[in-house]
């Protein structure tokens, strides 16, 4: 057995299809105006909301008006923030060809046996990035890239999640609902107030009133903007169940997908822990920044990797992974089950 080498050198220029900017500190994805859209649609609907009932708050009683717009700008803002912030930031890049010659196998689609905290895991050789991509790694095909920790590739930002913007996604996430949690409140408050001062002013019956009420000027864009955070609450709340799950478990998105850890997850965090590593974590450098010289390649935080075999050169295109792990486990004559990574 040997321990896995973490390889060291400049990170050279990467190919693939991230837009670059500012010396490489910042990353887009290939497809950023999917970010734009969505910054837009949010920046329009958030504050255009928070301002038309804000305004209705205002005038029936200045402080909760004010008080409700204050949080919910403050809130709208820390959400356009860590959105952009999960678009723009380099997701975890692998610096390409940083693999030495002697280490890089004579086919693109090489793998090797490694145990990972003791379980054994298929590390796959990327043919692309010519890299041994380290465990939880994954080839990114819109980006093009071999991303540390790989999540998913987002379509609202455009960019691939990793081990270096997940906790901005998340972030983004939990502030929009917290800003939702504000300005829906704020709302019908303030359709309530205005029905109520103008059931009094115009001597009017409480149906009347709430119908004068919704017939005053900007409610039909209010409700646009309502119907637009609306939709997007519901569809924000159901990805945070899923993330919240999958922290807990220490899993990422990619990981559940492909069913890595049907066979154990050498992953040795569990519940609060992982909460609190992925809100607070310890972000590397980029690798691909201009002027980087630290390691190209890491392992996962707390875990001990040994290689187990040499690199197996016959992995055939599209080879399943039940079909591997039975073939490397007859060439390792492995007893216990083995992971894809
Ligand atoms: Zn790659
Ligand atoms: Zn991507």
């Amino acid at each position: 057995m040997a321990d896995v080498d973490v390889e060291k050198g400049v990170a050279e220029a990467t190919a693939g299809n991230s837009k670059f900017g500012w010396n490489k500190r910042v990353v887009l994805g290939p497809d950023y105006w999917r970010w734009l859209v969505v910054v837009f649609g949010l920046t329009s609907s958030i504050l255009g909301s928070s301002l038309i009932a804000g305004w209705w708050l205002v005038e029936n009683h200045l402080g909760v008006g004010i008080f409700f717009l204050v949080t919910t700008c403050l809130l709208s803002a820390c959400t356009l923030v860590f959105v952009s912030l999960a678009a723009m930031t380099d997701p975890g890049i692998l610096p390409r060809g940083t693999t030495s010659p002697e280490d890089v196998p004579e086919s693109d689609n090489a793998v090797r046996l490694v145990e990972v905290n003791g379980v054994p895991t298929i590390m796959k050789f990327c043919g692309t990035c010519q890299i041994w991509r380290p465990p939880r790694s994954h080839h990114c095909r819109k980006c093009d890239n071999c991303i540390e920790k790989f999540d998913h590739h987002c379509p609202y930002v455009g960019n691939c999640v990793g081990a270096r913007n997940y906790h901005y996604l998340l972030k983004f996430i939990m502030s929009y609902l917290a800003s939702m949690a504000f300005g829906f409140p704020m709302v019908i408050l303030a359709i309530t107030w205005e029905s109520i001062s103008l059931q009094s002013s115009q001597n009017l019956s409480p149906a009347e009133a709430f119908g004068t009420a919704l017939k005053t000027d900007g409610t039909f864009l209010l409700f646009i903007y309502l119907f637009i955070n609306v939709w997007f609450s519901f569809f924000c709340v159901r990805l945070l169940v899923i993330h919240l799950r999958l922290i807990w478990k220490n899993t990422t998105v990619a990981e559940r997908n492909k069913k890595t850890f049907e066979h154990g997850n050498p992953y040795p965090k569990r519940g609060w822990q992982n909460f609190r590593a992925v809100c607070f974590p310890d972000v590397k450098p980029s690798r691909i920044v201009a002027g980087y010289e630290g390691p190209t390649w890491s392992l996962p935080e707390d875990c001990d990797v040994t290689i187990v075999g040499e690199a197996i050169d016959n992995l055939e295109q599209g080879q399943s992974t039940a079909k591997l792990s039975s073939s490397l486990k007859s060439t390792y004559s492995a007893d216990s089950a083995v992971s894809d990574v």
